[in-house]
């Protein structure tokens, strides 16, 4: 079989959020983000390990995320909705029970028209500029949404993965004095921020990428394995060439190894002859340019090929392929193709 296997460690994956949620004072809650397909790692296996870990308050981007979320997890948790009420999702809201997190006035009117007596949540913008009201905006309307008792008041910090950003003291400043006095629970963290320490806590944490094994949270467990077939091995020449473009020669007798696996399975292009792979702990730098569905490696200093390389694993997480590639674990994970085959090991998933 030339299809490369994707193993999903859930119990990596609880013990990440554990972890998470060790860093945090007793009285406050860490969630789970698991917007875009849980980080591409998959929702259903994903939010329900999580759920068995303990998480009970769960963040998603779309309303119909949050639909599908409703259905694996049943009545019990929260779900909270980044994107707030959009036209359009008044009946998946209402109907999944469902907390669009409202960011604007037009959401605001929007949500108190249509469904004026379902659970809602305010974003608030602190300085990131992306979503949430501002300041003055929230300032007028706040007395008349807090009558409506909002479920929770939320906010988003642009520079979190820098501790030393000045950002994270001025934003978490704003946030208090825009929230300051209302007897509404509150949350400013995401993975970042859950790491930056318990002034940036508030009432819920909502990490998403440390759960799956991302930075900032250096000390997560990898969650995902990626090995790759290996389709054949040639012996190349000093001055031979290998791949499109003809981008790596040769300069002494090389063995190159073929793989199975290529851009349209999220592996970067930008990696070719940049990243490695691994057989066993023994790395093998990508040669030549990354293919659609095909890898070369140099496998010259290797005893004995072995059937599969890995990319990702306890040798190689997913910052580190990322950095081959100019891009951050984030868009590794969510790019990790369907064509793999996926394979989940412990958790209840
Ligand atoms: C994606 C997202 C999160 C989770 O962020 P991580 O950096 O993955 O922990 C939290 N809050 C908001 C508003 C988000 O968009």
């Amino acid at each position: 079989m030339a299809r490369a296997t994707l193993t999903i460690d859930l119990d990596a994956l609880a013990a990440n959020w554990r972890a998470l949620d060790r860093l945090s004072a007793q009285g406050v809650q860490t969630a789970a983000t698991v917007k875009a397909d849980g980080y591409g790692l998959g929702i259903a296996p994903a939010a329900r390990s999580l759920a068995g870990a303990g998480a009970r308050q769960f963040f998603v981007a779309l309303a119909e995320e949050g639909v599908t979320l409703r259905e694996l997890l049943g009545p019990g948790p929260d779900i909270f909705v980044y994107s707030g009420h959009m036209a359009g999702d008044a009946g998946m809201i209402a109907g999944a029970g469902l907390v669009p997190m409202l960011n604007s006035v037009e959401q605001l009117t929007r949500h108190f028209e249509a469904l004026p007596d379902h659970p809602f949540g305010v974003q608030l913008d602190s300085g990131m500029n992306r979503l949430g009201m501002e300041p003055a905006e929230w300032a007028a309307v706040a007395d008349l949404v807090l009558g409506r008792a909002p479920e929770l008041l939320q906010s988003h910090l642009a520079c979190a993965d820098d501790p030393d950003s000045p950002m994270n003291p001025q934003q978490r400043s704003t946030f208090k004095q825009m929230t300051e006095g209302m007897k509404v629970p509150r949350s400013l963290a995401a993975t970042g921020g859950t790491i930056l320490g318990r002034g940036y806590h508030f009432d819920i944490t909502r990490p998403g990428v440390g759960l799956y094994g991302g930075a900032p949270f250096e000390r997560a467990r990898p969650v995902v394995h990626l090995s790759i077939p290996v389709i054949q091995v040639r012996d190349v020449e000093p001055g031979e060439s290998v791949g499109y473009g003809c981008t790596w020669t040769a300069r002494a007798p090389a063995r190159v190894a073929t793989l199975a696996a290529g851009y349209a399975d999220g592996i970067i292009r930008a990696m070719g002859n940049r990243a490695q792979l691994h057989a066993g702990e023994i790395p093998c730098p990508l040669v030549g340019r990354v293919s659609m569905d095909l890898l070369t490696a140099d496998v010259s200093h290797l005893d004995e090929v072995p059937d599969s390389l890995e990319l990702l694993g306890d040798n190689q997480g997913i910052d580190a392929v990322a950095g081959a590639a100019g891009t951050i674990g984030y868009e590794i994970l969510t790019a990790l193709g369907d064509r793999y085959n996926r394979h989940y090991v412990g958790g209840a998933g």
